[in-house]
């Protein structure tokens, strides 16, 4: 997608798709390196990390699987509460599987938190994390996160998967939005 028709939706680009790219490089070699001789599969969780599933899965030089699962938050409006539910589960069975997962962005790590015992009790091989973005919030989780993109302040943002009420996915950018957009 050409950005420029949303630009003076967002108060600020902070990263373009070439720093997204490159960052994606740097993770997708440290990845290579620890599963160069394991049976890698990348859990992408729908929808937000789609972008970063598809960047990153081709940025990687080893072999790999992916499937998907797609989980709802309930919430108080923009809080999550940690309490979830599967709305698509996986096709695979993980059992003795290296699972990566992948993911958009971790606010409080409610839902990752619940996320990741659900797939632990399925006795996979190794279970690790892999997030493009980070809030502070998430450092107090339990939930260790083996590679991280980017550690961003605590704002919302959108595009690169990152939706505002369905909208900003396909943006190649980064960014925060506009005051205006909210009201
Ligand atoms: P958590 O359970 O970690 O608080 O919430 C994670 C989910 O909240 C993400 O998968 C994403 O859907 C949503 N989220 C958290 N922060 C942001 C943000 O800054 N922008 C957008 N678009 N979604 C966010
Ligand atoms: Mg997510
Ligand atoms: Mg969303």
């Amino acid at each position: 997608m050409d950005d420029t028709h949303v630009s003076s939706d967002l108060t600020q680009v902070l990263y373009t798709p070439e720093q997204l790219a490159d960052r994606l490089k740097e993770l997708s070699a440290e990845i290579d390196a620890e599963y160069k001789d394991k049976d890698l599969l990348l859990v992408g969780v729908l929808s937000g990390a789609v972008m970063v599933m598809a960047d990153l899965s081709r940025a990687l030089t080893i072999h790999c699987e992916m499937d998907w699962m797609a989980i709802s938050s309930y919430g108080s409006g923009t809080q999550s509460s940690g309490v979830v539910r599967i709305l698509k589960d996986l096709n695979t069975n993980i059992a003795d599987r290296h699972v990566l997962v992948v993911e958009d962005i971790i606010d409080t790590g409610l839902t990752l938190s619940y996320l990741i015992s659900n797939l632990r009790s399925r006795d996979p091989a190794s279970l690790e994390i892999m997030t493009m973005f980070r809030k502070p919030e998430a450092a107090k989780s339990e939930v260790d996160v083996r590679w991280v993109g980017y550690d961003i302040p605590d704002e919302f943002v959108v595009g690169y998967g990152l939706d505002y009420d369905g909208r900003y996915r396909n943006l190649t950018s980064v960014g925060t939005l506009s005051p205006h957009i909210y009201s």
